[in-house]
């Protein structure tokens, strides 16, 4: 059993009142919370070990570059890459994504190849390929998904062909919650050549990721939304693949030298790290996967898991409320409206309670065309929310109904 108490005692932010209601947090999608273990080594980095990484031989510099290179090995753990150069610190998931699009655009796309993406995309898993598509005269092809949500990998394998190179796909429906079956999807591309990125944002913090397994050849997500801080995020990929694509961005700490003539490139994993990163942003991830381990993921899966269908029952029990996302495997989200009331409506009432969900179309406007709506409200958990919260916002909804219902 886990302890959830003491979990949520490590979470500062927690510990307060919004509009004098103690604060339920149920926007974990956008982004979650910080434990203090990460508060800390922020801190403890700019008040005892901050220099720039890769840079100088003096203590301080070796220090901040061990620290990080560290946490490069934590996150290679994590997801259980096979090597360290497979990761690429980035400054999120939308940052990754471009990185792939540009690089193994610029490689391996030609006019007339095709890219795939699902109808479900996160804004940031669409825009990129749309680019890249436009760019090399490419073609963006879509798996639909059915009436509730769900891909149809019928459709999938009718639209893969010889000229698909890419399948850019969400491991979780960021809008709807929906755990998509990427492991069929990895494999029905590789039957024939295509590359598969898998953007893990909404799973990295629910689910236990290895690579290997998978044999996905590219998986990004962003720190802040597995309780490390903003502006850092991972790209993983297939040393090999990585090897042959150029660089994304040049400049400083991305080379080997440099001469007006000639330049030559770093090899993995720097050279696609140009530039100063957020080197402590990438510690702060590293500490918040240590949060994570010590808690362990399939406890917090199961967790989550039993949250999200404690919340999904009670939901389902309100008259005149639509769940958008009908699907047995989903993890830690849930979007919904109630009839003939605005989503901002439904969320500003819920806020005046203290409780903090997300309203409107979730960067997944195509989402929400699919389901004919503008947008939806979506409760998101956290290792940190309990029963007795998702209680909470039921009594919420019951008051927004019965002031505009
Ligand atoms: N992909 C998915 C599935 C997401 O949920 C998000 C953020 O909500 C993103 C990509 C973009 O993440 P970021 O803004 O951290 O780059």
């Amino acid at each position: 059993m886990l302890e959830i108490d003491k979990i949520r005692n490590n979470f500062p932010i927690l510990n307060q009142t919004v509009n004098n209601k103690p604060l339920i947090y149920l926007d974990n999608g956008a982004t979650t919370q910080k434990p203090k273990q990460v508060i800390e080594i922020i801190e403890k980095m700019y008040s005892e070990y901050n220099s720039n990484i890769h840079r100088g031989v003096h203590f301080l510099s070796n220090k901040s570059t061990e620290i990080y290179e560290n946490a490069r090995n934590i996150v290679k753990d994590f997801i259980n890459a096979e090597k360290r150069e497979e990761i690429i610190f980035t400054k999120g998931t939308t940052d990754a994504i471009n990185l792939v699009a540009f690089s193994f655009g610029e490689k391996f796309i030609h006019e007339n190849d095709e890219i795939i993406v699902a109808e479900t995309e996160h804004h940031s898993n669409i825009v990129p390929w749309q680019m890249l598509c436009e760019s090399k005269k490419a073609v963006l092809k879509v798996i639909s998904a059915d009436k509730n949500g769900e891909l149809q990998l019928d459709e999938y394998k009718k639209i893969l062909n010889k000229n698909t190179k890419m399948v850019a796909v969400a491991h979780v429906a960021n809008s709807i919650g929906i755990i998509n079956p990427i492991q069929e999807i990895i494999d029905e591309a590789h039957k024939i050549g295509a590359k598969v990125l898998i953007d893990g944002a909404q799973s990295i913090q629910h689910k236990n990721i290895d690579v290997q397994e998978l044999n996905c050849d590219f998986f990004v997500f962003s720190g802040h939304k597995m309780y490390a801080e903003t502006g850092i995020g991972v790209l993983y990929g297939k040393k090999g693949l990585l090897e042959e694509m150029p660089p994304y961005q040049g400049g400083g700490d991305m080379i080997k030298s440099v001469s007006f003539e000639k330049t030559e490139f770093a090899g993995l994993p720097l050279k696609f790290e140009a530039g100063t990163s957020n080197y402590v942003a990438a510690i702060s991830m590293g500490e918040a996967i240590n949060f994570i381990n010590s808690v362990g993921i399939e406890n917090i899966e199961k967790y989550e898991t039993e949250l999200l269908k404690y919340a999904e029952e009670k939901l389902s029990s309100i008259d005149g409320l639509t769940i958008y996302g009908k699907s047995k495997h989903k993890t830690s989200a849930i979007s919904f409206l109630l009839n003939g009331i605005h989503h901002y409506d439904t969320g500003m009432i819920i806020d005046k309670l203290g409780i903090a969900v997300r309203t409107g179309a979730h960067c997944a406007e195509p989402t929400m065309k699919h389901f004919g709506i503008t947008g939806t409200v979506r409760a998101s958990f956290a290792i940190y929310n309990t029963k007795e919260e998702v209680d909470k916002l039921i009594e919420g909804i019951n008051k927004v109904k019965m002031m505009l219902g």
